[in-house]
């Protein structure tokens, strides 16, 4: 038999990025956890027995507000039951207009006090700076609670310097399964964040086999292939399983691309020349040996 070589290729950031997508129609795939958004970037309602936590809120658009109003109301959920969002990173797309909901309906809004302060001077954030008030946080190894679903916190910095990754338990059709949410998925362009990147990963691997993880969400659908597993989701049938249950062993190997990602755009990073950097100094010259006479 011919030796196995990998023929997958691990797109996590593929051009949809900037491209305009419509929403995608909000689909319930645990018993407990549905996803509202585009293919492009989405939030999760989580729902427990004392009420709902919305993961993550999406840009700060009008259009995306709106987005998770109905994907509430498709849902059949009361966004007056919202208690809670929490929010992985202080990136415009992933604490949208958390403020407006809190407004509204009076959950509460929690992030980790070190990216609630980088949002507010994020001049390369796209969507601005966050200018409203955040006063819960969360930070590593915090544990939310709401009736009986805990969320525990993690502390992931690399792609924002305090972001957040999440575990927490769901059923799919009773069956229980842990989930896991990495917090910010791009590698950063400086090599001391890629540092932290790595690190984070490997220590986010540690929590996640502690708590034995066998499933996981990603805020932007283009990472993990969410909207075509949502497409499966839609249309499953007795026998198929949820494609969002990895296993133990497939969660493990999904994780591991990131790893893999952020050491290989170090690679890369530390065979690039800086331009900026005064060049090295010559090598020393050896001393001219006399040209023999024949
Ligand atoms: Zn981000």
């Amino acid at each position: 038999m011919r030796a196995v070589k990998s023929w997958r290729t691990p797109k996590p950031h593929r051009p949809l990025f900037d491209a305009k997508v419509g929403p995608y129609p909000a689909t319930r795939f645990f018993d407990q956890l549905s996803f509202i958004g585009t293919p492009n970037v989405g939030c999760f309602v989580l729902e427990t027995d004392e009420g709902l936590i919305l993961l993550d809120c999406m840009e700060p658009l009008e259009e995306h507000r709106e987005m998770i109003v109905k994907g509430f109301e498709d849902l059949g959920l009361d966004l007056h039951d919202l208690k809670a969002i929490l929010i992985t990173h202080g990136h415009g797309d992933h604490y949208g207009r958390a403020d407006w909901f809190r407004e509204q309906y009076g959950c509460k809004i929690y992030m980790s006090r070190v990216d609630y302060e980088f949002a507010q001077h994020d001049t390369r954030n796209r969507t601005g700076v966050l200018k409203w008030e955040i006063y819960d946080f969360l930070e590593d190894g915090d544990v939310f609670r709401l009736g009986n679903t805990e969320i525990h916190a993690f502390s992931t910095p690399g792609h924002t310097p305090g972001g957040l990754s999440y575990i927490f338990p769901v059923t799919d059709e009773g069956v229980p399964h842990m989930v896991a949410m990495w917090g910010g998925t791009g590698v950063p362009y400086k090599m001391s964040a890629k540092v932290d990147y790595l690190r984070s990963t490997l220590y986010f691997a540690e929590m996640t086999e502690k708590f034995g993880c066998d499933a996981e969400i990603a805020t932007h659908p283009f990472v993990d292939m969410g909207t075509q597993r949502l497409d499966i989701v839609r249309d499953i049938c007795d026998g198929v399983p949820n494609p969002f249950v990895l296993g133990k062993a497939g969660y493990k190997q999904y994780e591991k691309m990131f790893t893999d990602l952020c050491l290989d755009a170090m690679a890369k990073q530390s065979a690039v020349v800086d331009p900026l950097l005064p060049p090295p100094p010559p090598p020393p010259t050896r001393p001219k040996r006399p040209v023999e006479e024949k």
